[in-house]
């Protein structure tokens, strides 16, 4: 019984000691570590606090065991430290709070403001801009390999007034907006017409022989198709609205009436089309193809007028 006792008391010492040393122990590793409580909030809103003795984010959740979804990020990012505000935040990723910089001195300084205000001035100008001309190209070569460009007629600058009202901050413009504008003078269109170039000839004697539109004589003759490079169309429906027709219409200036017969060659033609360079002592023979106009060229020849 007695030693009942005494072994008893012995347990009982031993046990007290163990607590003394666990107790000692944790106070020493207490002392070595910074615990900390933590916040972590969830993205379903809901938050829990943590004591913890981890500094790192992955950490801190694997302590306890928190495991991040796909679509789940965190703030701070798993592998830094955790910050002086004890907070992680899970989110579904695109839902990252914004950060708010730190250290950043929200002092506003009054003076800068006033300094700021007292330097903008709004002044309304008027003035007159010029308007730029548009040029414009036509095309009446009928798709002859030599061309000239002649300018038909000159392009000027139209005038607008404009009225704007000016934001200065220290004399610099900082913004510009139009209130109103007036047209003064319209801009006139440069015209500039692709004309086919004359071949100039030595000899005098076409000069003299050529054909007085309308008339008999010499023509300089050439050849179209319906083609877009030709007509800059390809339904072949000529100036007189008949459709066009090979080995029967010619495009001739407009000295000759429609329906005019002329004979090219032993053919006789009707004068069913006209043509931008078809001017003056010139005509143009219709065509089935591009390839058969081509092969035509210009060829000066006598050209008989029939009534
Ligand atoms: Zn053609």
């Amino acid at each position: 019984m007695k030693n009942n006792l005494k072994s008893s008391s012995m347990k009982k010492i031993i046990f007290i000691s163990l607590i003394f040393i666990i107790i000692l122990g944790i106070s020493v590793l207490a002392g070595n570590v910074k615990l900390r409580n933590v916040n972590i909030k969830f993205s379903n809103n809901h938050e829990i606090t943590v004591l913890t003795a981890k500094t790192k984010i992955a950490d801190i959740l694997e302590e306890n065991h928190i495991v991040l979804e796909e679509n789940e990020t965190v703030t701070p990012a798993l592998d830094s430290e955790i910050t002086n505000t004890n907070e992680i935040v899970i989110t579904l990723k695109g839902n990252e709070p914004v950060k708010i910089a730190e250290n950043v001195s929200t002092q506003i300084d009054k003076e800068q403001i006033l300094d700021d205000y007292t330097n903008i001035t709004e002044k309304i100008e008027t003035i007159i801009e010029e308007i730029p001309f548009e040029t414009i190209t036509k095309d009446v070569s009928n798709g002859s390999a030599t061309t000239r460009n002649a300018i038909i007629q000159s392009g000027q600058n139209g005038e607008r007034k404009v009225t704007y009202k000016v934001t200065y901050k220290d004399d610099v413009e900082i913004l510009r907006e139009e209130l109103s504008s007036e047209v003064i003078k319209e801009p006139v269109d440069k015209i500039v017409q692709i004309q086919t170039k004359s071949i100039i000839t030595s000899r005098g004697s076409y000069s003299r022989t050529s054909g007085v539109s309308g008339q008999s004589g010499v023509y300089k003759v050439t050849a179209y198709c319906a083609c877009m490079q030709c007509c800059g169309k390809t339904n072949g429906i000529t100036a007189s609205g008949a459709k066009a027709t090979a080995n029967h219409t010619i495009a001739a200036p407009s000295t000759f009436a429609f329906g005019t017969k002329v004979v090219i060659n032993g053919i006789t033609y009707t004068v069913e089309d006209r043509g931008g360079a078809i001017q003056g002592n010139r005509i143009d023979i219709y065509m089935n193809s591009h390839a058969e106009a081509l092969a035509w060229g210009v060829r000066y020849v006598e050209v008989e007028v029939l009534n």
